[in-house]
């Protein structure tokens, strides 16, 4: 198997963990780094696993839904109230954890996808590190 990474830095958005007993539950931000590594068997004709200058379709996805978004997970209490607030004041997304080790699985499962249809099932995801700040990070790996 062959790797590479792609590392994307310096993406303000925001945070809240309703069920954190701590300021944690306060929406909070941060500026997130995200890094994705590809795998594959067989690289392509100019022997990369992927081709970096063809990954737009990843930074457009995160600049449309996380960048100065705020995140939140999907069984928070105030979601009505949010969602009542939001476009004039954040722009909400929604998931299952928005904890970095949340955020890395859900990434994953958003990513894998648009990367195996874009290469014909040749590359997928094998691991999504999210970097919070400069000191604390969380990893979704597979296979
Ligand atoms: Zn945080």
């Amino acid at each position: 198997m062959l790797t590479c990474k792609k590392s994307y830095r310096d993406i303000p958005f925001a945070h809240r963990q309703h069920h954190h007993d701590g300021h944690c539950a306060l929406i909070h931000g941060h500026n997130w780094g995200i890094t994705l590594t590809f795998a594959c068997k067989e690289t392509d004709l100019n022997g990369f696993v992927v081709d970096f200058g063809k990954l737009k379709y990843l930074k457009k996805w995160i600049d449309s839904n996380l960048d100065h978004a705020c995140l939140f997970n999907e069984d928070d209490p105030e979601k009505d109230r949010l969602l009542e607030l939001a476009g004039h004041l954040f722009k909400p997304y929604f998931l299952p954890s928005c904890s970095s080790e949340g955020l890395a699985q859900h990434l994953h499962s958003v990513f894998d996808p648009m990367v195996r249809e874009q290469t014909d099932d040749r590359v997928w995801i094998c691991a999504v590190e999210i970097e919070e700040d400069s000191k604390n990070s969380a990893c979704y790996t597979v296979g």
